[in-house]
């Protein structure tokens, strides 16, 4: 077995672990950035509507948005730190290093849009693919810097911890600590170990554990799967976004229609055109993503109608092609023209607000194992994240664990435990039933843990993905890992913690939604 080792092993190349590996390998560490494939395939490229750059001195109005669309719940020390610590971010690294190609008035100031929730404009964007633009200056920065080696197609399989798998075992009677991770060279099919003095979960979300998703194949939780399986604490995970607006068509991957289009004047109508989120909310089609989900989710059941739809007609069709290009493009390809039609829409799962329980500094209560980004969780969302934070989040967290994670390694840390030897058994994994196994999860996530739960959907939920992991777990003892096998592994062990998550907590909040009588 290879043995790699380094300061910083960082799984998962999108925004915040991206931005992670620049600040550790610019202090002078080693570090290894490892993704599941390309650089750009990630969650932080396909962000379409922006980040928050929040310049206002009165830090109440955008605490007051996101304490409001978390119902209350979120969490007031992690919302203080965004507050404070995210425009200095966005600044000194988007705006001022990287020099990302914002959205600018004529007079060159940033044009500040609105998404669901926000009581002011706020959010600045590059057209409608953000993420993009942030992401292309990110991954090129990452490349140039020294000290960062990133290592595509390489997917992490096992946390390596004193009491799991350390060689000498009495090791195991240690505190929890983590020393790297086994990773997977899906090129060559060889099982990698990372020792590393300090591990970090930036694997991002899990909305592929569901049927509909507006994530990235492969974001099925692997963060989280990994961190329980070594005792991390978990948090939150019953409050799974759904992003309301989400155009799919057969045979395609679902593409989000950003909230952005409502907060330029788009509306949600039904069929029959009545805009029906005027009754249910005072924000109406801008109401935060959890009402909005749950009430075209209750509309298209009551009236049996497929989709809901976004009316643009309120805006003029040369501000549309012009500020949504890609939206504009996307759904002509698919047969229809927003400056002329509305656009068929329904929710999909978007986002997780829970996640692997982290600290202000990313410090998980595993020893030198810490979690940023969607990964993450500092209850910042609480039960339902205001929209445009998630991009900050990564920023905020990256840059605050780094700074942890540089100061302890200035001060010295040690790692003298060794890997046990990888055996990988010989067979081959069959891909159909990998693939028939993974869409069993899909839709029972969908169907009985999606926007609306009940305690007896929920439990029929936990019986068909108990059973299905253990046909897995023996599958998974037998074959030589694969992606495919990996990703299936962990979609499985999240969905069962989202669905345990969601069974333990009976009170209906932001994006938890429980029917008793269903
Ligand atoms: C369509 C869409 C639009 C969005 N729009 C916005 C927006 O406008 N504004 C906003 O703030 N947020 C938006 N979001 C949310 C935001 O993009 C994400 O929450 C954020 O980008 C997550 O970043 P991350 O770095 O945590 O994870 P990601 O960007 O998802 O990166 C995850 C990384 O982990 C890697 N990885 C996963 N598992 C493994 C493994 N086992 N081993 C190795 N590597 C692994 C992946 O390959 C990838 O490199 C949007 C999300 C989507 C899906």
């Amino acid at each position: 077995m290879k043995i790699i080792e380094t300061d910083c092993l960082v799984l998962g190349a999108g925004l915040a672990g991206s931005t992670y590996a620049l600040r550790a390998a610019r202090a002078g560490f080693r570090v290894e950035l490892l993704s599941l494939g390309e650089p750009l395939q990630a969650n932080s490229d396909w962000a379409q509507g922006g980040i928050i750059y929040d310049t206002d001195p009165d830090p109440t109005k955008l605490t007051n948005d996101i304490v409001e669309a978390s119902d209350g719940t979120a969490n007031p020390a992690a919302i203080a730190q965004l507050v404070r610590e995210g425009p200095v971010a966005v600044k000194e690294l988007l705006l001022e290093e990287l020099q990302v190609g914002f959205d600018r008035d004529q007079a060159g100031r940033l044009d500040l849009t609105r998404e669901g929730g926000h009581h002011e404009r706020r959010i600045i964007h590059a057209k409608d693919a953000t993420g993009h633009a942030i992401m292309a200056s990110v991954v090129r920065s990452v490349d140039a810097t020294p000290g960062i080696t990133r290592r595509r197609n390489f997917a992490g399989v096992d946390l390596l911890t004193l009491s799991h798998n350390a060689a000498d075992t009495h090791e195991r009677y240690e505190p929890l600590t983590c020393f790297g991770c086994y990773a997977l060279d899906t090129g060559t099919g060889e099982v990698v170990a990372f020792v590393a003095k300090k591990t970090v979960l930036a694997t991002g979300g899990l909305g592929g554990i569901f049927l509909h998703s507006t994530n990235q194949p492969g974001s099925v939780g692997h963060g989280v799967a990994m961190a329980y399986r070594v005792g991390a604490r978990l948090i939150d995970l019953e409050y799974v976004q759904f992003h309301p607006t989400v155009f799919i068509q057969p045979g395609t991957q679902p593409f989000l229609i950003t909230e952005a289009l409502r907060g330029e004047g788009g509306v949600l109508v039904d069929a029959q055109g009545r805009r029906f989120m005027d009754a249910v909310h005072p924000l109406g089609s801008l109401a935060p993503r959890d009402v909005v989900a749950r009430a075209i989710k209750q509309h298209l059941t009551e009236t049996g109608d497929n989709c809901v739809y976004l009316d643009l007609s309120a805006l003029k069709a040369d501000f549309i092609r012009e500020r949504f290009p890609a939206i504009h493009a996307h759904c002509l390809a698919g047969g229809i023209d927003i400056t002329r039609q509305p656009i068929p829409v329904v929710p999909a799962a978007h986002f997780s607000c829970g996640g692997v329980h982290a600290d202000l500094h990313g410090r998980t209560n595993v020893r030198h194992l810490s979690a940023i980004g969607e990964t993450a969780c500092t209850g910042l969302h609480g039960a339902n994240r205001l929209a445009s934070t998630s991009l900050l989040e990564c920023l905020v967290s990256a840059k605050s664990a780094a700074q942890a994670d540089i100061v302890e390694l200035k001060a010295g840390v040690t790692i003298s435990a060794k890997p046990r030897e990888w055996t990988s058994p010989a067979r081959e994994v069959d891909p159909m039933l990998v693939r028939q196994d993974l869409q069993l999860v899909r839709t029972t996530m969908w169907n009985y843990a999606g926007i609306l739960r009940s305690p007896r959907r929920l439990a029929r939920a936990r019986r068909i993905l108990l059973e299905l992991r253990e046909d897995i777990q023996a599958f998974y003892r037998d074959c030589r890992p694969t992606r495919e096998l990996i990703e299936l592994r962990n979609a499985v062990q999240t969905a069962l913690l989202v669905v345990h998550a969601a069974s333990l907590n009976p009170v209906s909040k932001g994006c938890h939604y429980v029917v008793t009588e269903m």
